[in-house]
């Protein structure tokens, strides 16, 4: 089976138990996923979710994200963790995105990672959900799963980005990274994965290697 067939494979088996694999981040303006996913950074979505809406209530515009009290913003989103750095990342692009793009998002990931707090993951994540064009996120779940899988042999993250990009069909690479994360957090877990009961694990290296 070649890296493209398995990659396939996954994909197939996968959406049968993830029928509608969507990003788990909370949000309802696009700059919000944007802060959503600057907070994510070493965090969980399930965390960033918990304080979002008081967040995005808070601070209801994009303004008000520029002109906060940056200890008052530390405070506020503290549980995340990072906040210190996310706090001035957070402030710091929320004021170019309203002097320079008048209150949009950048429509490539070239300009998007500019931002301050925002690398090629986040990028990816806003021409995915955003935008609608298929993209690769590679998060902690993509990087673990296509490495135990054998998709990939790499621990960086760009690297593991464009080694998937050949692999995997293109209109199908948002699909692919969210079963990455739907997967990851249910079945291949980082500590003790559940090999036993994964529908995957004919094709996977690592349980092979564990047998
Ligand atoms: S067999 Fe185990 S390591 Fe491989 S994908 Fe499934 S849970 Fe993860």
């Amino acid at each position: 089976m070649t890296k493209k067939e398995k990659a396939s494979y996954v994909i197939k088996e996968l959406l049968k138990i993830y029928p509608q694999p969507s990003c788990t981040l909370n949000y309802n303006k696009p700059y919000e996923l944007l802060i959503a996913t600057i907070l994510a950074a070493q965090s969980t979505d399930e965390r960033v979710n918990k304080i979002t809406a008081e967040l995005f209530k808070k601070y209801p515009t994009l303004e008000s994200f520029a002109e906060a009290n940056i200890s008052e913003l530390e405070n506020d989103i503290k549980p995340v963790g990072f906040y210190k750095n996310k706090a001035k990342s957070i402030k710091e692009t929320a004021r170019i995105l309203v002097e320079k793009y008048n209150g949009t998002l950048p429509t490539t990931i070239e300009e998007l990672v500019k931002l301050k707090g925002v690398g090629r993951k986040t990028a990816n994540v806003i021409m995915a959900n955003i935008y609608g064009i298929p993209s690769i996120i590679v998060d902690t779940h993509c990087k673990r799963l296509s490495n135990r899988l054998g998709l990939v042999n790499s621990k960086d993250a760009t690297k593991i980005e464009f080694e998937l990009k050949k692999i995997v069909e293109p209109q199908l690479y948002t699909i692919f990274s969210n079963l990455m994360v739907y997967h990851g957090r249910a079945v291949c877990k980082a500590i003790k994965p559940k090999c036993e009961v994964c529908t995957i694990k004919d094709v996977c290296e690592y349980f092979k290697a564990r047998k």
